[in-house]
C-alpha cells in the first residue's frame, strides 16, 4: 500500500530509476527539485518516471539522453494524479462475454451524398460480406465499443 503523500525518500528511489541514462550526474539533483515541485505523491512520481522510461527510444548508437526537467514538469501535468479505477465486465454479459468490448456489425449505404449505417446481425455481416454489395455505394464493417455492462470497481475507501 502506498502512502498518498510525497516524500524525499520516495522521489529520491524514482529519481534513480533514471540513473542508468546519459548525463544523468549532471540532472539528477535538478530531476529531485522538478519532482518535489511538480509531482503529487510518490505512487504519481512513479508513474511520471515509468511513463518516461517507457517512452525513451535509445538513438542508432545506443545513446540514451537522460529525461529533462522541462520533460519531468511535462508529464507530470500528462499523468493523472489519481489512478484511473479499474473497470470490470459483467462475466456473464452477452453482449461481450465478458470482454468489455461489444462488437457492431454495420451496413453503410451512401445514398448521394448521404451515409446511411445500420445495424446489421453478425450473420447478415458475414453474408454480405462473402457476397459482392448491391453496388460500390454500399459497404459492411465491424467495429467495437466499450460494453455496457462495464462498471468501476468500488475501491475500499481508505480508512
Ligand atoms: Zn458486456
Amino acid at each position: 500500500m502506498v502512502a498518498a503523500k510525497l516524500t524525499e525518500a520516495g522521489l529520491k528511489k524514482q529519481v534513480k530509476r533514471l540513473q542508468g541514462y546519459a548525463n544523468f550526474d549532471a540532472f539528477k539533483e535538478e530531476l529531485l527539485r522538478v519532482l518535489w515541485s511538480h509531482a503529487v505523491t510518490d505512487d504519481h512520481a512513479e508513474r511520471v518516471v515509468s511513463r518516461l522510461i517507457d517512452a525513451k527510444v535509445p538513438n542508432e548508437s545506443g545513446f540514451s539522453a537522460c529525461p529533462t526537467p522541462a520533460e519531468i514538469i511535462a508529464t507530470c501535468k500528462l499523468v493523472p494524479e489519481k489512478k484511473q479505477p479499474a473497470r470490470s465486465a459483467n462475466k456473464k454479459c452477452v453482449q461481450c462475454f465478458g470482454t468489455g468490448f461489444a462488437q457492431d456489425f454495420i451496413l453503410a449505404t451512401r445514398i448521394g451524398d448521404r451515409l446511411e449505417t445500420q445495424s446489421i446481425s453478425e450473420e447478415q455481416f458475414h453474408q454480405l460480406r462473402k457476397q459482392p454489395l448491391s453496388s460500390r455505394n454500399q459497404a459492411v464493417y465491424e467495429s467495437v465499443h466499450p460494453c455496457t455492462c462495464i462498471q468501476p470497481v468500488v475501491e475500499m475507501a481508505n480508512v
